[in-house]
């Protein structure tokens, strides 16, 4: 066998799992090749959303998907360990659990804070780059508000009602739009007057968002002001104090809260590792995002110090997809052979929100506002969960993001988000129940399960057997049998009388024909003629009928349609009516009647009654009065087994087989989060 390839993958951000999953379909089949992707976490970090959990838009797991989830029964060994240092010479990198050895390394350890050696800063400020710093802003605004309620002094109250927010690029604003909606919630809940409040956001340049163009910069601009938002633009920060922000013109800004989100450089860890690095820390790579000092060295994403058209690349999510397709595509190339690939960027444009209810983007040749901006945005998100995770991660998204929102902050409002008790309708459920019970056991006494009883269910058009009942036919077709053999008997004999006197006189005429033969002669001459007529005639009418397919074909009592009627319809089809359609009816309305009744899988008693209400709907057998049952099975989708039903039990047991099943995970088609 020939000799085992280990790749390394050191990071499971966007680049790293987008590496991993390119690999990962390459080598499925080939057990020589081994992918480990090691984090230290347990989950892959959506950090594009983490201003939403820092400002309690969504739930921390709304930026956690598991790597259980993303790579399931892929063949690529997740552990969570936190790798210390690498040693290249050796090919091995030393994690706190244990060493890795590997032929090929990705390194995607992504970016930290950059301070530019701003005086206290560091100290003083909270950060917005991973999900603990999320998690530290998140805690720590619930905190303040909670204590400034209370709090009597009216400058320390004015300190910790102040949020600052320093750097206007994309973190930082999304981080302004989170901070004022949450601002109105949190004045709601603690008795607050929102003008006590302020959101402020300080910036050095001369404008917010400099990666947008000039126009959506104003529409931006009008927006957070027209929400109160404090914007200081050409207002560099010079240095941070506790509980205070020094500005280059003297003043200063008192806070309890700064966020830092000036400036960004490549994980200190990733420098650290011994390969060559240029500037704010990015590893240097070519434009095969080989390292120049070991070329089965990749470095991916945010740590890529590759410097395209003389500039180094955008710390975004879309430069890490094309750094860890040109890394992965490598790594084939050096384990199989074949072309190389260089970093070729197709970039598609920002996307910012400014809190849940506006955004600006500008994104594939199109610049958008509001609404259109935050659908945008909201689909390209779930484009890429869909690409890691599947569907089910699309589902979460769904929920996080419309469902599950609290206080309205969602850009649909809380149209989808109030929620029922499933207490309420339990007495509902149980009369659903017992309805589709009743409408089974009254079949059985209209006599559907009755094999000689005739169709019940109008499911077949002949007018033959099914309709009459498959017994009763075959009952009227031996009684007519028997009363026609009499009648046969007599008519056999009327025709043999017949034939003999037929044949009598035929030799009458043949003696007189051979008599009378010169005139015959004569007339014959003259009967050919009307006969030629009479062939041209005929032959226009078989041509006629050549062309007329129809007729034989679909004629009713033609011998086709008879013959299909007979064979199919009243013979083969009509057992199906009978054996297999009316008592699959009857059962199924007295299952789903016991489902609903015991709260036992409820969900999908619903989805075959929404089904069945369809099915009959569309048959005819529906009767009006029965419409209800079709609007309460849509309710009953919403699990309400769980309360007062056996639901309560078995769903959580089926889902966590379902999860562990193969196909689950190979098709990320999980029933719920496979992870709780
Ligand atoms: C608030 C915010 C908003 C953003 N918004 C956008 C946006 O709208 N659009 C956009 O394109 N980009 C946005 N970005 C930038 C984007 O998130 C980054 O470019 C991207 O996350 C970089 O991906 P990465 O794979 O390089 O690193 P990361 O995604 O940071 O992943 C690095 C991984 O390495 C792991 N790791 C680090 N050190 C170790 C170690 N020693 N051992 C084991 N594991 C380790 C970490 O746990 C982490 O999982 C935003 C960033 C932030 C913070």
């Amino acid at each position: 066998m020939a000799e085992k390839k280990r790749i390394l993958i050191l990071g499971g951000g966007y680049g790293g799992v987008w590496a991993g999953k390119i690999l990962e379909k390459r080598f499925r089949k080939r057990a020589d090749v081994e992918i480990t992707l090691v984090d230290k976490k347990p989950f892959h970090t959506l950090m594009t959303e983490l201003h939403e959990v820092a400002g309690w838009r969504a739930d921390p797991e709304s930026v956690q998907v598991s790597f259980k989830k993303i790579f399931g029964a892929k063949r690529i060994s997740c552990i969570v360990d936190t790798i210390g240092s690498v040693d290249f010479e050796a090919k091995v990198a030393h994690g706190g659990k244990k060493d890795y050895e590997f032929d090929y390394i990705v390194v995607g350890t992504g970016a930290q804070p950059e301070f530019f050696g701003t005086p206290g800063v560091e100290q003083n400020s909270f950060t917005l780059w991973s999900f603990d710093d999320a998690m530290r802003i998140r805690h720590h605004i619930e905190d303040i508000f909670e204590k400034a309620v209370e709090e009597t002094d009216a400058e320390k109250r004015k300190r910790m009602l102040t949020f600052v927010v320093a750097g206007a690029g994309f973190t930082g604003m999304e981080m302004v739009g989170e901070l004022l909606d949450h601002r109105d919630a949190m004045c709601r809940k603690y008795y607050l007057d929102p003008k006590e409040v302020t959101v402020m956001d300080i910036e050095a340049l001369p404008s917010i968002l400099p990666i947008l163009p000039e126009d959506l910069r104003a529409k931006a601009m009008k927006y957070l002001e027209k929400r109160n938002c404090v914007l200081k633009i050409n207002a560099p920060i010079v240095g941070a104090e506790s509980g205070k922000v020094l500005l280059k013109d003297g003043s200063s800004v008192e806070t309890d809260t700064f966020i830092w989100t000036c400036g960004v450089s490549s994980s200190k860890f990733g420098a650290s590792l011994g390969l060559p690095v240029g500037k704010r820390n990015r590893i240097e790579a070519d434009a095969e995002m080989k390292s120049p000092k070991y070329p089965f060295a990749y470095v991916v994403g945010d740590n890529s110090g590759y410097i395209f058209n003389e500039k180094p690349l955008a710390q975004i999510v879309e430069t890490c997809h094309f750094t860890a397709e040109t890394a992965a595509k490598n790594i084939i190339a050096d384990i199989e052979g074949g072309e190389r690939h260089t970093f070729k960027p197709n970039y598609h444009g920002f996307m910012v929100s400014l809190g849940s209810h506006y955004g600006v983007a500008n994104a594939m040749n199109m610049k958008t506002k509001g609404f259109f901006a935050l659908f945008f945005k909201h689909f390209v998100n779930m484009w890429y969960l869909f690409n890691i995770a599947g569907f089910n991660q699309v589902w979460e998204y769904v929920k996080h993001e419309f469902l599950d929102i609290k206080d309205k902050r969602s850009f649909v409002g809380g149209f989808f988000s109030h929620k029922v008790r499933s207490y309420w309708p339990l007495l509902l459920r149980m009369w659903l129940g017992l309805a589709w019970l009743f409408e089974g056991i009254n079949k059985i006494g209209e006599g559907w399960l009755a094999y000689a009883s005739g169709s019940k269910s109008s499911w077949m058009f002949s007018k033959g057997v099914v309709q009459a009942g498959v017994k009763a036919v075959a009952d009227a077709t031996s009684a007519a049998t028997a009363a026609a053999a009499p009648a046969a008997a007599d008519a056999t004999s009327a025709a043999t009388a017949a034939v003999g006197t037929a044949a009598t006189s035929a030799a009458t005429a043949v003696a007189g024909a051979a008599t009378a033969a010169p005139d015959a002669t004569s007339a014959a001459t003259a009967a050919a003629g009307t006969a030629a007529t009479a062939v041209a005639g005929a032959a226009k009418n078989a041509f006629h009928d050549v062309w007329n397919f129809s007729a034989p074909i679909l004629d009713p009592n033609g011998g086709v349609v008879l013959w299909f009627k007979h064979t199919f319809m009243d013979g083969i089809f009509s057992h199906l009516s009978y054996q297999v359609f009316q008592p699959m009816v009857v059962f199924t309305e007295m299952i789903i009647g016991l489902i609903f009744l015991g709260g036992f899988f409820t969900w999908w008693g619903a989805a075959v009654s929404i089904v069945m209400c369809l099915v009959f709907t569309l048959n005819g057998m529906f009767m009006w009065s029965q419409l209800w049952y079709f609007f309460a099975a849509i309710l009953m989708l919403g699990g309400l087994g769980r309360s007062f039903g056996l639901d309560y039990w078995s769903v959580p047991a089926f889902k966590r087989w379902w999860n562990g099943t193969r196909f689950a995970r190979h098709w990320h088609f999980y029933a719920d989060d496979p992870t709780k």
